[in-house]
């Protein structure tokens, strides 16, 4: 074909609907994703392909546009598109895109974080999440000697191997492979327990030797559910007590939350952090650290082995240092609070009106809904509610111009840029969307 002509199909492309786009994709991406929640898989559907976000917005290849709640699944606390971020990239970009040497983008950055966040003395800057977890998580086992991991059912760190291991019946169950290509072996040593239950934690810490405790310390891949009180300070003693090193994974809620992190706002020292999102600026960029005695044990100085060809892209880490310059402005999360306290009192008032069993929940700039008679406390309680509901509502606010997380169990997100004119626009879609839903 010629060069022209694969020019004209690109363009031709542009004109097609999220329909037509979804069926190309499809030819050529698996399953015609990148990553499966963007597949509607549980909205039913056709996933919206978005051409480009503004501020709060993102306006679609159909032509609509939306007030935007996902904001890349948390990672775009300044909106779409911040004229500074776009700037930064231009400039960086400008003296290249890549070295696989170190740059003093990465220290800038590093030293943002590790003055956030006191546990953090030392960290690592890798390219995903996951990267960040399986190397926290890989360090804690080459620290400890040991090789058991604690999980809790309801959290996400990614998609290694070790942690795709569900839950099973007991109260802290062991290994069992989420996934197909997991062979059980890579699971053996992940245990699962529930969230919020003391009882399951001294049980799992008295029966097994554990190296690492890895926890969302507010749930944000569980619609959002919140430790209770001391629940995190009781994971710290044991842990503690027990030798074991505590994990905190605020991938999603470093830096969205409140600045810093959960454990800036609860005051608890993890052994090792993980972060993501908001501190790639919206490019693809995590970390994970801890004291220093701890990561001093990676190579090459220590004997636990971690790389990345991409690890501190420079782009990417002049834009995650931007942001937490923007960031460090402590209005910015007065700003996120007002707003998500607003919304969920909002929701919670109109569910009440509409005699719609439904829980809505914020911490600083996240936010969860969920069609529930209680607040949830654990996954195990979220899946016992029917989450079939959230299919109907998520297609109503959508067509009233709201763009949700294609999931129940997907956490919203508020930008600096959204005001409270956006937030009365969507409690008044809400009024709506739950007037149809009562039918
Ligand atoms: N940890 C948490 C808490 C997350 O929410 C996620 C992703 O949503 C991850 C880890 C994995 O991050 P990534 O998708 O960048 O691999």
């Amino acid at each position: 074909m010629a060069y022209g002509a694969r020019g004209q199909g690109r363009m031709d492309n542009r004109f097609q609907n999220s329909k037509e786009q979804f069926a190309i994709a499809q030819r050529y991406i698996a399953t015609g994703v990148n990553s499966p929640v963007r597949s509607y898989v549980s909205v039913g559907g056709t996933p919206r392909f978005i051409r480009s976000g503004s501020g709060a917005r993102v306006t679609d290849v159909d032509g609509s546009t939306y007030l935007d709640y996902v904001g890349s699944y948390g990672a775009l606390i300044l909106g779409h598109a911040h004229p500074d971020i776009v700037a930064c990239v231009q400039k960086t970009a400008e003296t290249g895109l890549s070295f696989g040497a170190p740059t003093e983008f990465e220290t800038a950055l590093a030293q943002r974080i590790c003055k956030a966040l006191p546990s953090v003395e030392r960290l690592r800057l890798v390219s995903s999440g996951t990267e960040a977890c399986m190397s926290a998580l890989r360090l804690a086992r080459g620290v400890t000697g040991r090789a058991k991991i604690v999980k809790f059912s309801g959290c996400y760190h990614g998609h290694a191997d070790m942690l795709l291991a569900k839950a099973g019946s007991g109260a802290a169950t062991q290994g069992i492979a989420s996934s197909a290509g997991v062979p059980a072996a890579l699971v053996q040593d992940t245990l699962t327990v529930p969230y919020n239950s003391i009882t399951a934690l001294q049980q799992v810490f008295s029966q097994h030797d554990i190296a690492a405790v890895i926890v969302e310390p507010i749930i944000g891949n569980c619609s959002l559910i919140l430790p209770l009180p001391d629940y995190l300070f009781e994971l710290r003693k044991m842990c503690t007590q027990h030798g074991a090193l505590l994990i905190f994974d605020e991938v999603m809620t470093g830096f969205r939350g409140g600045w810093g992190g959960v454990q800036t706002l609860e005051q608890i020292s993890p052994d090792l952090t993980t972060l993501g999102k908001v501190i790639g600026g919206g490019l693809p960029l995590a970390a994970f650290g801890g004291k220093k005695k701890i990561m001093d044990l990676l190579a090459p100085t220590g004997e636990v082995y971690q790389a990345g060809t991409m690890s501190g892209n420079p782009i990417a880490a002049a834009c995650g240092a931007k942001t937490l310059d923007i960031l460090a402005d402590s209005s910015v999360y007065q700003h996120l609070d007002d707003l998500t306290t607003m919304l969920v009192a909002g929701i919670r008032a109109l569910a009440h009106d509409h005699s719609i069993p439904l829980q809505a929940q914020a911490k600083g700039g996240m936010f969860g809904i969920f069609f529930a008679d209680e607040p949830l406390q654990s996954y195990e309680q979220a899946m016992q509610c029917d989450t079939s509901i959230f299919k109907r509502f998520f297609w109503e606010m959508l067509q009233r111009g709201v763009y949700l997380a294609p999931s129940p169990f997907e956490a919203g997100f508020v930008s600096v840029t959204h005001t409270k004119v956006d937030i009365e626009m969507t409690l008044a879609a809400v009024d709506a969307s739950l007037a149809t839903l009562r039918i």
